[in-house]
């Protein structure tokens, strides 16, 4: 069996895979996690910090077994995913459009990240992750909570987090924090192109496709610094894919407000959505975090009420 996170993998796409195949192994059945890319920056530091090998990379699973992490829709796996057995899905998304011939074990809670919910099988089955594997799976609670300040973190992510800290044996938990959260920022020698592609998604909103990247950082000031490479990159994306919106969003973790940078078909209709005004490419959603919670419902909204 594969254990496949999704399409532009992030922290917890490559936790969760390890964490869950991890599980698997203890229980007698065979599973590999692999990815679907190349990790982030972040997601190779919590690799460094816990010593564990880097997954395999898949992008073709016709035939085999999978159990998938981290989404519930066919656009956020590999081309050929219809033509695998699923055998189950950990999220902590919107439910996605997946659907299956042969029945399937779902895990999916309300809760800050998937390492939460693949932690609580490993209780369900009365197993205990190995240190390494933990640590992984804290670093996936920590980056997808913003560090427990963002509002999809519930009291489940944080009881998880600091269970799997006394397991992997880190006392500092915000000094751990920090540590990871300096790696993600580390963007100066990044490429626009490359930029623009992290941690993005495609949305599909009444027939239109939006593709929103998010860029979590200590500071926007590089980022902003790359805005007009980004936006042309941008443009170039748009372009051949045929978006109706390209947005990336750079998030301040330590602010915890958002500057979004858009090339759009209508991108006044974007950001009225979300209560804000476009200025040269540009608008501001102060308090703004959580795609999954504080976007995409009021993009939804605004795209499918007419
Ligand atoms: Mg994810
Ligand atoms: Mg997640
Ligand atoms: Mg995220």
């Amino acid at each position: 069996m594969i254990v496949l996170g999704h399409q532009n993998p992030d922290c917890d796409s490559l936790c969760s895979a390890i964490g869950l195949a991890s599980l698997f192994n203890k229980m007698g059945k065979t599973a590999t996690p692999a990815l679907q890319g190349e990790p982030n920056p972040e997601a190779l530091f919590l690799l460094e910090q816990s010593g564990l090998p880097q997954p395999e990379i898949r992008t073709e699973v016709a035939g085999e077994e999978i159990f998938i992490v981290d989404y519930s829709d066919w656009g956020q796996g590999t081309a050929d995913m219809k033509k695998a057995t699923i055998l189950g899905i950990v999220d902590h998304h919107k439910l996605g459009d997946i659907t299956t011939s042969t029945p399937l074990e779902c895990w999916i809670w309300p809760v800050g990240c998937s390492a939460t919910i693949v932690y609580n099988m490993y209780k369900f089955n009365n197993q205990v992750p190995d240190a390494p594997v933990a640590k992984m799976m804290m670093g996936a609670i920590i980056s997808d909570t913003v560090n427990f300040q963002g509002p999809t973190t519930t009291d489940i992510d944080k009881v998880a987090a600091n269970e799997l800290a006394e397991i992997a044996g880190v006392d500092d938990i915000e000094a751990f924090a920090a540590a990871q959260f300096e790696a993600k920022s580390d963007i100066a020698s990044v490429p626009a192109a490359e930029l623009i592609l992290r941690d993005q998604k495609v949305f599909e909103m009444a027939g239109d496709k939006l593709a929103i990247g998010q860029l979590e950082l200590t500071s926007l000031d590089t980022a902003l610094s790359k805005k007009s490479d980004m936006l042309a990159e941008m443009g170039v994306l748009q372009a051949e894919k045929g978006y109706h919106s390209t947005i990336v969003l750079l998030t301040d973790i330590n602010k915890l407000d958002t500057v979004a940078i858009i090339i759009s078909e209508d991108e006044d209709k974007v950001a009225k959505a979300l209560n804000s005004t476009v200025v040269d490419h540009t608008f501001d959603l102060p308090g703004v975090v959580s795609r999954k919670k504080q976007i995409i419902p009021f993009l939804q909204a605004a795209f499918e009420a007419e």
